[in-house]
């Protein structure tokens, strides 16, 4: 069975003051039926795991580089991640691909080193609208799921995270059956290439606009198995009306 997973990216937001909301989380869900995850900002990461020590609340980045070590100025190794307290990192957000043009190759070098260090490595894929209205999404997806996920990955070590970018930040949502589209093929294409074993273990999260008011619907779709939230995870309030949704599927 796979465990379900509330993880949240706050992407360049919160200072100090914002872990309160990760220590009210770890208040909330002493004992979660589902894994929580928090993705600060890097500044925060390690006080964001001290703040997190000993509770139910995963820490994670929202990136890492390729390299182990060395002259990359501004970047981070997934050995610091580990090292501040991290057990994951979200790679191939399609805000790193269009800031700041990574391709599928780049995101797989910086899964391999992520896994190569233990961390879960939660590969996002999705389409444009332009792709989608062009009805090339699972042409995209098949494409971003081959070319970003690294042989090595397992059901431990990998997480991929379905964002169309059409739905992210802009309160816009695919139909369910949409949804359903989607996450079905890259279940598929996940047992093709790792086999049935790994390719059912692997937790599939889908990711754009995810609120309480809409959580319930997602989660019952098929081959969901938890959300990768942007706005609504800044707030411990709001991002429990999506780890309620998600205990209760
Ligand atoms: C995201 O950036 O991963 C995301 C899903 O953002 P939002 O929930 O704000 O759409």
């Amino acid at each position: 069975m796979r465990r379900k997973l509330a993880a949240g990216n706050w992407k360049m937001n919160g200072t100090g003051a914002a872990l309160a909301e990760i220590t009210g989380l770890a208040d909330m869900y002493p004992d979660p039926s589902v894994d929580i995850l928090i993705c600060p900002p890097a500044t925060l990461l390690h006080r964001a795991a001290g703040a997190a020590q000993g509770s139910s609340v995963g820490i994670g980045g929202q990136d890492c580089h390729a390299a182990s070590s060395g002259a990359h100025t501004g970047d981070l190794s997934a050995d610091m991640l580990v090292d501040a307290g991290a057990s994951a990192v979200i790679l191939g957000h399609s805000e790193r691909r269009e800031d700041h043009d990574e391709g599928n190759e780049d995101v797989r070098a910086k899964a391999r080193t992520a896994m190569d260090a233990g961390l879960t490595a939660i590969i996002c894929v999705g389409e444009s609208l332009a792709q989608r209205e062009a009805a090339n999404t699972l042409d995209i997806i098949g494409g971003q799921l081959s070319g970003s996920i690294p042989d090595q990955s397992t059901g431990q070590n990998l997480v991929v995270a379905y964002e169309p970018i059409w739905a992210i930040g802009t309160g816009k949502v695919p139909t369910l059956e949409q949804i359903g589209e989607v996450h079905d093929f890259i279940r598929a294409r996940l047992e093709r290439r790792f086999g049935e074993g790994v390719g059912r273990s692997v937790r599939l999260l889908y990711g754009g606009s995810v609120k309480p008011g809409n959580a319930a619907d997602i989660f019952a779709v098929s081959n969901v198995d938890g959300a990768l939230v942007g706005g609504a995870s800044l707030k411990a309030q709001d991002f429990a009306g999506i780890i309620d949704a998600l205990q209760g599927a």
